[in-house]
């Protein structure tokens, strides 16, 4: 599914928003409660809401005035209540420290939860794992037309690299590894011209096969290890470059978590652009000044990637922390189908459990655990294939959500 597209080569920063809107329940159901009111003036990367037990809190991108609350739609197709802020286009900012600090491994950790950087290293504490051998970062996407994290480290190679060496020092970890498609060959260019200077660091190239990208399969070829739940059993950790970066932002510069690089396409015009986004940020105001609509007679939007994404019915989606990628495509989807018992999201399937099966058991939570829906790693595979266009990834989380509250 390569193709040349232009554009994507740079990160642009284009956007300014008129509003902005901040969720206040995310994806993962984590609700936050809102710190300011309606009227309320707000410098940018200002503390605007924070979770139950206060340690993650959500920041304005923005300074300007805080409106009514009202309601948009999310990655996940739910509408959901959103803080609203009114860009005054100032950019007021609360002067922060420039100098970057020494933290010990709990601090380190509590930091970026503070900071709204969610992340496996939040998951340490909570899995009280093994020593941390390595740190693996996984730069290998298997979703087409997806480049940001490759234009972050084109664009940011040794602030990528010393963050690396800067966590597995605060971590205590002997080994970081890059893992790189070995098709990448300008990327591994560019690491290994500055590599030199940190040798607990290396790069692996992986023979880029679609299933691969998955940690699981990635994590046992490199390692030779498989995990039941996390790689942290093994005393693997794993990150993404955008996690990276947003980390070398706050060690750096002590900013959280409040703008991402993303990558938007459209695949029929062969347009590809990386953009600097603000979180919060309207998805259609993003398609209208780049003119992404072209061509495109019943657009949909597939958020976070063909294979792994979910697609939504509207383009006032707004830009939260946990996507990468908005794709553009024609809506050819028309009506569901009925199962066909064609086997291909058995087939697909890379922790070789039963979809189809599952779903048909949907009611029968015995028979379901049975067949060890727990072992789903969500990477969307089976939607993909599936002919008869039944959403067999979202059907399986929420049959695995229901497992969980039994
Ligand atoms: S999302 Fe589908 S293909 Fe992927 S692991 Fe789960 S059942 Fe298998
Ligand atoms: S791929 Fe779709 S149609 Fe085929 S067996 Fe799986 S769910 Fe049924």
């Amino acid at each position: 599914m390569k193709q040349k597209v232009i554009g994507h080569e740079q990160i642009k920063n284009i956007i300014k928003p008129e509003f902005i809107y901040i969720p206040l329940t995310d994806i993962n159901n984590q609700n936050y409660k809102s710190v300011v009111k309606e009227g309320d003036y707000v410098s940018k990367n200002s503390i605007i809401g924070t979770n139950k037990d206060k340690s993650f809190n959500i920041y304005s991108p923005i300074s300007g005035y805080v409106r009514k609350n009202i309601y948009k739609t999310i990655s996940s197709g739910e509408v959901v209540e959103c803080l609203t802020i009114e860009n005054d286009f100032k950019e007021k900012y609360l002067r922060r420290s420039k100098t970057t600090p020494s933290y010990s491994e709990n601090k380190f950790i509590k930091k970026l939860s503070k900071y709204g950087i969610s992340s496996n290293f939040n998951d340490l504490p909570k899995y009280n794992p093994p020593k941390i051998k390595h740190l693996l970062v996984n730069t290998i996407s298997f979703e087409p037309f997806v480049t940001c994290s490759e234009v972050l480290i084109n664009n940011f190679c040794e602030e990528i690299l010393w963050t690396i060496d800067y966590i597995c020092e605060v971590l205590n970890i002997s080994k970081a590894i890059i893992a790189l498609g070995d098709d990448k060959r300008n990327l591994y260019t560019n690491i290994s011209n500055h590599i030199g200077t940190y040798p607990n660091i290396s790069i692996r190239k992986i023979k880029e096969e679609r299933p691969i990208a998955l940690e699981i399969k990635l994590i046992n070829k490199i390692f030779g290890v498989r995990y039941k739940n996390s790689p942290l059993e093994k005393g693997i950790i794993t990150t993404d470059i955008s996690i990276l970066y947003a980390i070398f932002e706050m060690l750096k510069y002590d900013k959280p978590l409040t703008e991402k690089i993303i990558t938007i396409t459209n695949p029929i015009i062969k347009e590809s652009y990386n953009i600097k986004v603000k979180i919060g940020t309207s998805v259609s105001e993003i398609i209208d000044k780049l003119n992404l609509y072209r061509k495109l007679k019943k657009p949909m939007l597939i958020m976070d990637g063909l294979f792994k994404g979910k697609s939504v019915s509207t383009d006032d989606v707004i830009i939260t922390s946990d996507i990468n990628s908005v794709t553009l495509i024609e809506n050819h989807y028309q009506k569901r189908l009925p199962c066909i018992n064609c086997g291909k999201c058995i087939k697909v399937c890379p922790v070789f459990i039963l979809p189809a099966l599952i779903i048909k058991n949907k009611d029968n939570i015995n028979r379901v655990q049975k067949l060890e829906i727990d072992k789903c790693i969500g990477c969307g595979l089976c939607s993909y294939i599936c002919p008869s266009k039944i959403e067999v990834r979202e059907i399986l989380m929420s049959i695995r959500e229901k497992v969980k509250e039994k």
